[in-house]
């Protein structure tokens, strides 16, 4: 579904991404873990454009982003809309309802029918679990339930792909099992997903595929037995060592 090749990234001096090749099957689910500061986080804004390469391609299916030429912006609104992200920290509008936050991509965006987009928006909320705080403002929420509307919302634009950025991080610890569990549901429904994720349990039983990056390359990828519980590498070995 999604292939990356030769992906680099530099802020000002700082070269954060390299070179990244990766791929994303559909239906899989790839769990991309590093030390802090090493790019996760860039390298999945990079996916949808939300940060924009200076070389490499992103390529879906039928669409293919080549950033080492100059990009249109059309070419980019359409990567975009490809994924949908789940962010560390929500990104929900205060100002709008529960509902009113998960309509607003299909609606503003996508330029889709209120009536229809209203119903979907219900129906996601229900899956989530949270139909009944429809009408209800973020500050309302807990942390776990905030998230989940992240996820709602993502899921609102009908991407091919669901992109999660660290999305337990800011949790507290009794909150972070429901948006895992949502997150469980999505997975063994079929969903294509790359999760940057500090859960290593969870990316265990979740993950087809397991990329850690550090120093700006993929330093190993593989099956999670692999990656895991047998790392090759070093440095694998040493980020596992600290963190379990
Ligand atoms: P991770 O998600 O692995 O913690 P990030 O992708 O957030 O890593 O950051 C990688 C590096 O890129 C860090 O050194 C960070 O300071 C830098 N960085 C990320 N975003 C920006 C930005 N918008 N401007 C400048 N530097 C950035």
């Amino acid at each position: 579904m999604l292939a990356v090749k030769g992906l680099k990234k530099t802020f000002g001096t700082n070269t954060v991404l390299k070179s990244i090749d990766m791929q994303v099957d559909k239906g899989k689910v790839i769990a991309i873990l590093g030390p802090s500061g090493s790019g996760k986080t860039t390298l999945l804004r990079c996916l949808n454009a939300l940060e924009i390469p200076d070389e490499g391609i992103v390529g879906f299916e039928d669409h293919q982003v080549d950033f080492s030429q100059e990009v249109k912006q059309q070419e980019l609104i359409k990567l975009r809309r490809k994924s949908g992200m789940v962010f560390q920290s929500y990104n929900l509008f205060p100002h709008r309802t529960v509902l009113e936050n998960v309509m607003e991509g299909p609606i503003q965006v996508q330029k889709r029918d209120k009536q229809t987009v209203r119903a979907e928006a219900i129906e996601l909320l229900n899956k989530v679990g949270l139909k009944d705080k429809k009408d209800l403002y973020p500050y309302q929420l807990s942390g776990g339930q905030q998230q989940r509307v992240g996820i709602a919302r993502a899921l609102a634009i009908k991407p091919e792909l669901m992109l999660f950025d660290e999305p337990t991080s800011a949790l507290d610890p009794e909150l972070i099992g429901e948006v895992l569990r949502v997150m469980r549901d999505l997975a063994s429904e079929g969903w294509t997903m790359v999760v940057v994720t500090h859960e290593i349990k969870f990316a265990q039983e979740i993950a087809d595929e397991v990329i850690f990056i550090d120093g700006g390359f993929i330093v190993e990828q593989g099956p999670p037995a692999d990656v895991l519980t047998h790392p090759k590498e070093e440095r694998t070995q040493r980020f596992l060592h600290r963190i379990l």
